[in-house]
């Protein structure tokens, strides 16, 4: 009898694991949940926020993309069968309706950590979404210029959204990006992050490091959306936008649906991703064990595929642990730095690599005609956008 797999979640994780199944023929077997029509390539949404490309250049739709079967609803609620080994194995309660499964994956992805500072909540944006990038984009297209935006968190995708603001906005703006560790880019040899933070001040962005904001005041009177940021050392600096980028946390939903998890709420998942839920698995940014990557969220995806593919066939075959090939950050258009099997790079070659990378992504996700076209700029709305005139409010 063939095995019903449901994934939920179609990020990176997801995409790998379902396109992988196919590969191995089960992809009638298969059925995806998103609670989005559309992949979002998330890696590259900074460049939405900023308003340098269109959103559409990011999304890939579901529905055509392989031979699974596709469900777009919230997934709220799950229901293991009473009995262990009945089949279906339990149920999921979703937007949509129940879904039975035999085999089970969760890839539900992050949200952004507030390490529980005050006002975080209420007065900051956060890029860990596309409708999160559109929002900023909205707002940054309504202040007026000279408004101070202060960037929170000085790892990878602070860093990206840094650049590209100051890329498009900078010299005529008041960009900061304010870092609670003595170096921006954790993780990345001294002499890049030294690099990467000089190119930041050349793009026009000021940059704060060893400075923990411990408070945000909103403050209407200041502009719509502007506040004060108030450091642990007593000092403040005023802000009319606040983007807040600094950490992740799993996925609130696995810890609401009774799975086992640690105290950033990631799923606590045996060598083969299996939660201690018999047949249901978690992967990236939402499991505990990898870091929360989209390289180690596909890698994961890939080799869970391989797992489930010989235990749907009563077999056993272990999850292939990840690897890190090394990692890239983009500095503005056409520019990077990073490590790549080991060589630190900047400039333009780290800057072309990833963008094989994303390319490479595009024809896992849709294909090697949509892949071409990415890498080629021929997308449709992939044509940067024109860079805003000054005063823009
Ligand atoms: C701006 C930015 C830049 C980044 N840059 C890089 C980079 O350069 N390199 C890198 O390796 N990583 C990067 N990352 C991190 C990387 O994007 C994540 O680690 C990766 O997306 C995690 O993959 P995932 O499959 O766990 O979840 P995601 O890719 O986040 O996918 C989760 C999916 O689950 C769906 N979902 C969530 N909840 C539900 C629900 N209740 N019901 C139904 N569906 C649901 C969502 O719609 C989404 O499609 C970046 C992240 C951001 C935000």
């Amino acid at each position: 009898m063939t095995k019903q797999i449901v994934v939920v979640g179609g990020g990176y994780g997801g995409i790998s694991l379902v396109r992988r199944l196919e590969a191995l023929g089960l992809g009638d077997d298969v059925t995806l949940i998103d609670r989005n029509a559309s992949h979002t390539v998330l890696t590259e949404i900074h460049q939405v926020a900023a308003g340098a490309e269109r959103p559409e250049t990011y999304q890939i739709p579901f529905a055509g993309m392989g031979s699974f079967h596709f469900v777009q609803a919230e997934v709220t609620g799950l229901e293991p069968a009473a009995t262990a080994g009945a089949s279906p194995a339990g149920y999921l309660a979703t937007t949509a309706g129940p879904v039975s499964y035999d085999l089970l994956v969760f890839a539900v992805g992050g949200v952004d950590a507030d390490y529980g500072v005050p006002g975080v909540r209420e007065h900051a944006l956060t890029l860990h979404s596309l409708t999160g990038a559109l929002t900023i984009r909205d707002r940054l297209a309504e202040l007026p210029a000279g408004t101070p935006v202060l960037i929170a968190g000085g790892g990878f995708t602070g860093v990206e959204l840094a650049a590209e603001l100051g890329e498009r906005y900078g010299g005529g703006e008041n960009i900061t990006l304010v870092e609670g560790a003595p170096a921006i880019l954790p993780g990345l040899p001294r002499r890049l992050q030294r690099r990467a933070r000089r190119r930041l001040g050349a793009l026009g962005v000021n940059v704060l490091t060893g400075e923990f904001i411990a408070r945000v005041e909103g403050d209407a009177a200041a502009a719509p959306h502007g506040g004060m940021a108030h450091f642990a050392d007593g000092s403040a600096l005023p802000f009319g936008l606040l983007v807040w980028a600094c950490g992740v946390r799993a996925n609130p939903l696995i810890a609401r649906l009774g799975i086992p998890v640690d105290r950033a709420g990631r799923a606590i998942v045996g060598p083969n991703l299996e939660t201690p839920l018999p047949g249901v698995y978690v992967i990236g940014d939402a499991a505990a064990g990898a870091p929360p990557t989209a390289q180690a969220a596909s890698q994961q995806g890939g080799a869970l595929a391989l797992h489930l593919a010989a235990r749907a066939a009563g077999r056993t075959a272990p999850v292939r642990p990840v690897r890190l090939l090394g990692a890239l950050v983009a500095l503005g258009h056409g520019y990077g730095a990073g490590v790549v099997t080991g060589l630190p790079l900047t400039g333009w070659v780290p800057a072309l690599i990833k963008r094989a990378n994303v390319a490479r992504w595009f024809r896992t996700a849709g294909g090697w005609a949509m892949a071409l076209r990415y890498f080629l700029g021929l997308a449709p709305g992939a044509r940067r956008l024109a860079r805003p005139t000054p005063g823009r409010g």
